[in-house]
């Protein structure tokens, strides 16, 4: 992997502080480079990720909607250095493929890697939990169980392609 983003920080940061205002404490200086990523998928890591912001209303036990929108999320990488274009390397040992299996509903969706697959499941897993609070402890006994867990697709590549497209995390349980 290159150094692009450690080496353009390091310039950025002399660069800047040559020209900080008179009044500025020259040794409080500080700089650090936001929108990156660390990936867990076997990848690269720390390597620039854009974001989509998505969000939605939800039902009360009550069955009112909340003021408050969920929020989430959900960071996108690119596959080359955007500065010297050299390819993020993924170790052949970590071309495997990826879904999530939500236990309860028997659910299995495809995940486009690893790090999508890890992040979905740990958030249907805290959406679970924050729908939970929100039942009175004498009724969670009604509420299905419903865990997320990150699991290697063992079908065919091509099913797994097409799962991944058709993939509706809004209505996975
Ligand atoms: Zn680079």
């Amino acid at each position: 992997m290159c150094n692009c983003m450690q080496d353009t920080l390091s310039f950025m940061e002399s660069f800047i502080k040559d020209r900080l205002p008179e009044n500025a404490v020259t040794e409080s200086f500080e700089a650090r480079i936001m929108h990156y990523h660390f990936r867990f998928d076997g990848s690269d890591n720390a390597v620039p990720a854009m974001m989509i912001d998505s969000s939605h209303k939800v039902k009360k036990v009550n069955g009112e909607e909340a003021k408050n929108r969920k929020k989430y999320e959900t960071p996108i990488f690119g596959t080359y250095c955007p500065f010297c274009a050299e390819a993020y390397s993924t170790p052949k040992e970590e071309q495997k493929l990826w879904a999530v299996e939500i236990h309860g509903p028997g659910s299995l969706v495809a995940a486009s890697s690893r790090a999508e697959a890890d992040f979905r499941a740990a958030q249907i897993n805290q959406e679970q939990k924050e729908y939970l609070e929100g039942v009175p402890e004498d009724q969670r006994h009604n509420v299905p169980n419903v865990e997320a867990v990150v699991v290697e697709w063992d079908g065919k590549r091509e099913h797994h392609a097409a799962s991944v497209l058709n993939a509706d995390w809004n209505d996975v349980y």
